[in-house]
């Protein structure tokens, strides 16, 4: 493995506060901030990207802030390029694409251009703090042509992209405004990782399909003059940390609330960001095809709690699903509450892991039901939170990467309502042998696969070791 410093470019940066105190690296951070402060720490390094600010001057400094061996360096952006690249070309093209909703994605050659220019204008920035040892991370859908860019700059640096969203077949990605752009954009990285190995796949296929690469190997393709490596790395959690988590959460008073206002009747959870992707109306709908199906749930006047945090607010897509995910609590709540029961609590505010932790643990039920997902963690987490002697269920869309992994979860088919509604009656009563067996089942898949092991795999991919391997053979 390289002995350079690792370079983690993110759209937003869990920076440590001015003040010094550990901000979103200490403890409600994300189990992703977390793995990644723990690299940057053990081999020094930069986190570069987006200050969350929007500032008048476009040329502004570059903020940085060195804390020990990390230094964090972080842009403003002007109004218009935070809205071409971000609000327009990332979330109203590239989100909507990666995520099979053709019908959703609003492209527009502004909204491109301001893309690939906030890209450039990053890559140079970037390109001025970085040694020839380094090996540079970049995650995400916001940075596709980092690599690209910072390759015409002469960086001859060890580079590796992350998606964290899906990637899909070739028929969809065609889809995407400036394709062979972004396809050639790709290829400049020297390792492409993705969720699943469905997700690589797809992207394999797009290289063929564009004629532009050949295979070299198993996991190594030869495109537009490039070799790399193109290969699944399925993100997580720490499981024990999450279990840890939530154990100690019995005692959070948020947590101790909600239990007391069920009065012993049975809860169903669901968390998402507020985002077309995740299925919630379809979910709203099998909740009341249980509720109206299942003469036990409203005999034991079963709650759904959905939590759901307003995400991209900006974004018209957004608004809209907004608008009509609250006006169908109202008519569900309407047509099967009662004066003492509101079958559907629906909340939109963002929870800390803590209280989330404690919460999953009470369900009884957990449902993730994406109509489409990268990954999806709170599957993970809600398994992770369980009790042992007595854990809940979790029913799982196919369409979720982490339904690759979880296969002792009911799995449905969120567009099918009735299914999905007799999954969640089966699961509220699902006999606890059956229960403990598919946990313990779930929790070694999560204990194999931590998100230690995640950066470690995938940093030991960018170091190079894979490949001396695979030309060793
Ligand atoms: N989350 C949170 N507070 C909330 C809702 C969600 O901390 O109110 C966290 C949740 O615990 C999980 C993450 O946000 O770690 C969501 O990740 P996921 O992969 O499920 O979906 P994404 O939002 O990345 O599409």
């Amino acid at each position: 493995v390289s002995d350079g410093r690792l370079v983690v470019v993110s759209n937003r940066v869990a920076a440590p506060s001015a003040s010094g105190a550990s901000g979103a690296a200490g403890s409600g951070a994300g189990g992703l901030a977390v793995a990644l402060q723990a690299a940057l720490k053990a081999r020094g390094g930069i986190w570069f990207g987006w200050s969350g600010k929007v500032s008048q001057d476009s040329n502004a400094p570059v903020q940085e802030r060195t804390h020990g061996s990390v230094t964090y360096a972080l842009s403003d952006l002007s109004r218009r390029d935070l809205d071409e690249y971000y609000h327009g070309f990332a979330n109203r093209a590239l989100w909507p694409i990666c995520h099979y909703r053709l019908d959703l994605a609003k492209p527009s050659a502004p909204d491109s251009a301001g893309y690939f220019r906030v890209n450039e204008f990053f890559a140079r920035r970037l390109a001025r703090m970085i040694r020839p040892n380094d090996v540079i991370w970049v995650h995400d859908y916001h940075f596709i042509p980092m690599a690209a860019f910072l390759r015409q700059l002469g960086c001859a640096n060890r580079i590796g992209f992350f998606l964290h969203i899906p990637w899909p077949s070739p028929d969809v990605a065609r889809a995407l405004p400036a394709y062979d752009r972004i396809l050639r954009a790709m290829s400049a990285y020297d390792v492409v990782g993705f969720q699943t190995e469905g997700d690589a796949e797809n992207f394999r296929n797009c290289l063929v399909q564009a004629k532009a690469g050949r295979a070299g190997g198993d996991v190594w393709r030869e495109a537009y003059g490039r070799r790399f490596q193109v290969d699944a790395f399925p993100i997580s959690i720490d499981a024990e940390a999450f279990a840890e988590e939530a154990r100690v959460a019995e005692k959070n008073v948020l947590v101790k609330r909600m239990r007391a206002s069920l009065e012993g009747r049975p809860l169903i959870i669901g968390v998402d960001r507020l985002d077309y992707s995740k299925g919630i109306r379809q979910r709203i709908e099998a909740f009341a095809s249980f509720l109206e199906q299942s003469p036990l749930a409203a005999k034991s006047r079963v709650t759904m709690l959905q939590v759901t945090p307003k995400s991209r607010s900006e974004v018209p897509e957004y608004a809209k699903i907004q608008r009509e995910v609250a006006e169908q609590v109202g008519i569900v709540n309407g047509k099967l509450g009662d004066v003492d029961w509101t079958p559907l609590r629906y909340i939109n505010k963002v929870m800390s892991q803590s209280a989330l932790a404690g919460l999953y643990r009470i369900a009884r039920v957990g449902l993730v039901t994406p109509l489409r997902d990268g990954m999806n963690l709170v599957a993970k987490e809600y398994v992770a939170a369980q009790t042992p002697d007595d854990p809940g269920v979790l029913v799982l869309s196919q369409f979720a990467g982490a339904a690759q992994e979880l296969h002792s979860a009911l799995i449905v088919n969120p567009y099918d309502i009735e299914a999905t509604g007799a999954a969640i009656a089966r699961a509220s009563s699902m006999p606890l042998a059956e229960r403990k067996e598919r946990w313990g089942a779930m929790m070694d898949v999560l204990r194999a696969n931590s998100i230690d092991n995640w950066t470690a795999r995938f940093l030991q991919a960018l170091g190079g070791d894979a490949e001396l391997a695979d030309s060793a053979q």
